[in-house]
């Protein structure tokens, strides 16, 4: 689904990602960690179309990012082709970025009525039923303000799973909230990933990373430095830099 061939990103003179290589397979739960600043949310970003890479190859469902292939040559999409594209990747971020002045409902309404042109009525039916999917079918008359970080988290999610996209990207979705509210969040995660959602989650959750991730990645300065099954890297990791990174956060 997700396929990266020695991606490379830099901002002016800063090499942020230096060569990633990684795949992730449809209906996997892909898990990535490392240090801050080590890369993961810039190469989110990649994959969302909110950046675009220097040298390498990154495609999503077969097809390049941010590129089109003809013949030997790539041509740079148009705004209006990256534009459909992103509506196939559903983001959630750290801050759950929800409208204010609009009810957990209309969150969710939003982008399939203003971006696709869906009808109200089909786009309330669905957002009803995501709401309910996320254990919210009480708050939809709700504002932001009148519900909990992990609400507030929950409907975020909802609201990504309205255009029915066919990735998710979570990018430490869980660190901004009470450690309280985090269970919520990651049950509805959870309960993502077995109906088969394909999921990139970059996350300090190492207790989700083991029981529902399929792959985890430990990522350092820009590069994949170990990779596999979450228990065997969680449990037996190989490199040094895995080592003392899981000894600060396990
Ligand atoms: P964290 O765990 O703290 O979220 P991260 O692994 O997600 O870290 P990134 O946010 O991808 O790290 O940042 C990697 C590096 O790229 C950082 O040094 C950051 O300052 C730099 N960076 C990210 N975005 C930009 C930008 N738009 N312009 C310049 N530098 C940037
Ligand atoms: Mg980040």
């Amino acid at each position: 689904m997700v396929k990266a061939e020695g991606v490379h990103k830099s901002f002016g003179t800063a090499h942020i990602l230096k060569g990633i290589d990684l795949e992730v397979a449809p209906r996997e739960v892909f898990c990535l960690i490392g240090p801050s600043g080590s890369g993961k949310s810039t190469f989110l970003r990649c994959i969302n179309h909110l950046e675009k890479i220097n040298a390498g190859r990154l495609s999503v469902d077969g097809e390049l990012v941010g590129y089109r292939q003809r013949g030997d040559k790539l041509y740079e999409l148009k705004d209006s082709e990256v534009a459909r594209k992103r509506r196939d990747i559903g983001m959630v971020f750290q801050r759950f970025n929800l409208f204010p002045h609009m009810t957990a409902l209309e969150n969710v309404m939003e982008a399939p009525v203003q971006v696709r042109g869906e009808a109200k009525a089909s786009a309330r039916a669905r957002a009803e039923r995501l709401l309910d999917r996320v254990g919210l079918a009480d708050r939809a008359g709700n504002y932001p303000s009148q519900l909990s970080g992990g609400q507030q988290q929950r409907v975020a999610i909802a609201r990504a799973l309205a255009m029915e996209p066919k990735l998710m990207l979570f990018d430490e979705p869980t660190s901004a909230l009470d450690p309280e509210l985090v269970g919520d969040v990651l049950d509805v995660m959870r309960g993502l990933a077995e109906d088969g959602m394909t999921m990139i989650v970059v996350t300090h959750e190492m207790g989700f990373a083991r029981e529902v991730g399929d792959a985890l990645v430990f990522m350092d300065d820009g590069v994949v430095v170990e990779s596999g099954h979450p228990r065997d890297v969680l449990t037996n990791p190989q490199h040094e830099r895995t080592k003392s990174f899981l000894s600060k956060v396990l």
